[in-house]
């Protein structure tokens, strides 16, 4: 059921005045700029709220707007991103900075439909933007609102997906306040992130609690509902930590992943899915055009969960005759060079390909 005009006021002030008194202060709160909130959206989607602060801050310092970020390279944008995780946001955010730049003259458009047209721009980061920097009434929902909505209006269906999210958006639609549309959101996202917190919500402590269908029936640790999840793949892989013999000692030879797909433009230690040893060793002298040895010191075994696989990976370390210089044939990858510890900094280099390395330097 929809709430009541009546109701919706009432819940509006209560929030509005909650937020207004015990709101966090962040950096991206402080400014009306649509650029900045893009990419404070674009971090805080998988990254908590204190890692991506001092991200933020240096990333706008490199590129203050859209037509800068434009004009980097992406490997540059990737190396800023560096420890930040699922790089594909960074991609994409590069891409819609292009797009920016080329269609809307570098200026983000206050226009909820234009918004999403930005490649990697979805209905939340429209909402976050077009409320926040443009006072549009554009409602948003994220992990935060699905679950303080579903538990306020007893939404009955996993509000992550399907027919429960549909109703949370929905609800966010007709809740969003037309007056203060970007305080309103945050109010919500607030509210889900320091007090109807997942397992113990703080209900005491509550503005919205007269409201709120689960505390009233008892119901706060069965809402919301959560579907079970799938469970991930176990994919095995052998990866080589390779220096070059006679080289520098500590340098390492790292491949970059093809533009498309898992870990895209990122460089890596190379892995492959080969049975064993002998054969990933075949495999990447095919591949990298040199000759390959293992050390005999037995793999150290490398875990990392991705979302929808387990990756277990034997980590080689190894020599190779001479620095290779191409991809002969492998799709996965398109470029290979033998780079010293002190320059990873300044590519994009994902936490697992440091931690096949740290495995490398432990060894
Ligand atoms: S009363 Fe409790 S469960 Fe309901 S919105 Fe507030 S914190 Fe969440």
């Amino acid at each position: 059921m929809s709430p009541t005009p009546s109701a919706r006021s009432r819940l509006r002030r209560a929030l509005l005045a909650w937020y207004d008194a015990h709101a966090r202060d962040l950096p991206w709160r402080r400014t009306r700029d649509p650029y900045a909130i893009w990419i404070a959206e674009v971090m805080l989607q998988q990254t908590r709220v204190e890692t991506v602060i001092p991200y933020w801050e240096r990333f706008l310092a490199q590129w203050p707007d859209a037509e800068a970020l434009a004009g980097a390279p992406l490997d540059d944008v990737l190396a800023a991103w560096s420890g930040l995780g699922y790089y594909r946001r960074a991609r994409l955010l590069h891409q819609g900075a292009r797009h920016v730049a080329e269609a809307h003259g570098g200026a983000l458009p206050a226009d909820t439909g234009a918004l999403r047209a930005i490649p990697g721009v979805g209905a939340y980061t429209t909402g976050a933007i077009a409320s926040q920097a443009f006072d549009l009434p554009a409602a948003l929902v994220d992990g935060n609102v699905a679950r303080v909505l579903a538990r306020v209006f007893a939404i009955e269906d996993d509000p992550k997906k399907g027919k429960g999210l549909a109703r949370a958006w929905r609800l966010a639609e007709e809740l969003v306040d037309r007056e203060r549309p970007g305080a309103w959101n945050n109010a919500l996202m607030e509210l889900g992130a320091t007090v109807c917190v997942p397992r113990e919500p703080r209900c005491g402590q509550c503005p919205i609690r007269a409201a709120c269908a689960a505390k009233r029936e008892g119901r706060t640790h069965e809402l919301p509902v959560v579907s079970e999840k799938p469970v991930r793949p176990r994919v095995r892989e052998i990866a080589a930590v390779l220096r070059v013999r006679g080289g520098d000692e500590s340098a390492r030879v790292l491949v970059r992943r093809a533009p498309h797909g898992l870990f895209a433009g990122l460089w890596e230690p190379p892995r492959v899915s080969a049975r064993d040893r002998h054969a990933a060793r075949a495999e990447l002298e095919a591949t990298l055009g040199v000759k390959v040895r293992f050390d005999e010191a037995p793999a150290r075994q490398v875990e990392h969960v991705l979302t929808h696989r387990h990756l277990e990976i034997a980590v080689h370390q190894g020599v190779v005759d001479r620095p290779p210089t191409a991809i002969a044939s492998n799709a996965a990858w398109d470029a290979v060079e033998v780079v010293r510890p002190r320059d990873l900094d300044r590519r994009g280099v994902s936490t697992l390909a440091r931690k096949l390395l740290a495995a490398r330097r432990r060894g």
